[in-house]
């Protein structure tokens, strides 16, 4: 890795920026969110109703081709609220991935379900329909149609796979496996605005889809997140939960069972269409990015992480795969030193103490994976009022 320092001047020629840290994603917002934020405020709209979140909701739904969108807080709100709606209920497992933000394992948890961690696959750095396969194969029954885990009888609900990086996922085939195991595909796509695999967004593969608007992802709404989904009655039932189940009434409080504060406000809604209008030239310029960074890595023979095939990824961060932990460290220290950001993936969940007694599957790739691949500088090339 003796290229460390060519590589850090590399970074700092393509955003133009002799000095001064690098952000690993930084937002681009200017006149425009000033404008919508401020026509929130003077129609005095501020809070969890309003027209702006709706335009919102209509706009997510209409970009990703699904026919409802349900706006939420933050992603972690959407996935939870997913979970709940596609049914999945105390003391049922849940598939999903270690190598992912810890949000998705959280999100089954406080549905009072458990994680259960199967290996990624190197191409994707997301769950790998393989790995999938056998640890079905080998730990579940169906029982009456349902999916149940052979030794101790508990109900395996749903597959939850992340789209890593923007990256998508083999998510057509793991839809198949669920189809075939009564299992509900719900995709933490928080990620992975803009990326399609052959042709179709992500999150729309299964029963439903959560996204995140964070400050950090490709558009922002400050905090925001969205489930979508083709069903209209969990759509309905996702909208009554983020509302504190309250009862449509002009003025009773009647709320029909334990909902959830988790509408997103207006005033975050009126900065995300200002973003919305951003998207085609964020997901442009990242490319260009990405573009980039990977004429780098061939010119230094260096690994860099590409959309898979029959896809196209928002490549919402950018990613080199490094030989071994001791060059990945060397990277970090060397680049993080001079004040480009770099990151490496999330620790799996499988060695987070508070996931480490979950079920799981062999997670060589995971392993490797978390132990050599950097995150760098992502941020788009658009400046905010361009
Ligand atoms: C960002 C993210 C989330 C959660 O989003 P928040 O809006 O921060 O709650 C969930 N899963 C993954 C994989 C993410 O990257």
């Amino acid at each position: 890795m003796s290229d460390v320092g060519a590589f850090i001047r590399f970074v700092r020629e393509l955003y133009g920026q002799r000095e001064g840290a690098i952000a690993l994603h930084a937002p681009t917002m200017g006149q425009r969110e000033k404008a919508w934020v401020n026509q929130a405020i003077d129609s005095t709209f501020v809070s969890s109703v309003g027209a702006f979140v709706t335009e919102f909701e209509q706009r997510i739904a209409a970009f990703v081709g699904a026919r409802h969108a349900v706006a939420t807080v933050n992603g972690t709100a959407a996935l939870h609220v997913a979970l709940r709606v596609a049914g999945v209920q105390p003391g049922d497992l849940v598939l999903t991935q270690a190598l992912t933000f810890v949000a998705t394992c959280n999100a089954i948890t406080y549905c009072g379900a458990e994680p259960v961690f199967v290996d990624v696959e190197a191409p994707t750095l997301g769950m790998d329909p393989e790995a999938l396969a056998a640890w079905l194969a080998d730990h579940a029954v169906l029982a009456a149609g349902q999916c149940v885990e052979r030794q101790s009888g508990r109900v395996i609900r749903a597959c939850v796979p992340m789209h890593t990086l923007g990256h998508p996922a083999r998510v057509d085939a793991i839809a198949q496996l669920c189809g075939r195991w009564g299992l509900a595909l719900i995709e933490d796509a928080a990620e992975a605005l803009g990326s399609y695999r052959a042709g179709r967004h992500v999150g729309t593969f299964g029963r439903l889809g959560a996204f995140s608007f964070n400050g950090n992802k490709v558009i922002t709404t400050g905090g925001g997140g969205a489930v979508v989904t083709d069903d209209e009655a969990l759509a309905r039932w996702a909208r009554h939960l983020t509302t504190t189940a309250k009862r449509v009434h002009p003025w009773l409080f009647d709320h029909d069972e334990v909902g959830y504060n988790y509408r997103m406000p207006n005033l975050n809604a009126a900065f995300g269409i200002a973003q919305w209008e951003r998207l085609p030239a964020l997901l442009s310029s990242k490319r260009q990015v990405a573009d980039a960074y990977r004429q780098w890595a061939d010119r230094h023979g260096w690994c860099f992480v590409q959309e898979p095939s029959d896809t196209r990824s928002n490549y919402w961060l950018n990613a080199f795969c490094l030989p071994d932990l001791q060059a990945r460290d060397a990277f970090l220290q060397a680049t993080n030193a001079a004040g480009v950001m770099t990151r490496p993936l999330w620790t799996p969940m499988h060695r987070l103490p508070i996931y480490q007694r979950c079920r799981r599957g062999d997670l060589p790739v995971t392993e490797k994976l978390s132990d050599t691949v950097v995150n760098v500088p992502s941020s788009a090339l658009t400046q905010g009022d361009e």
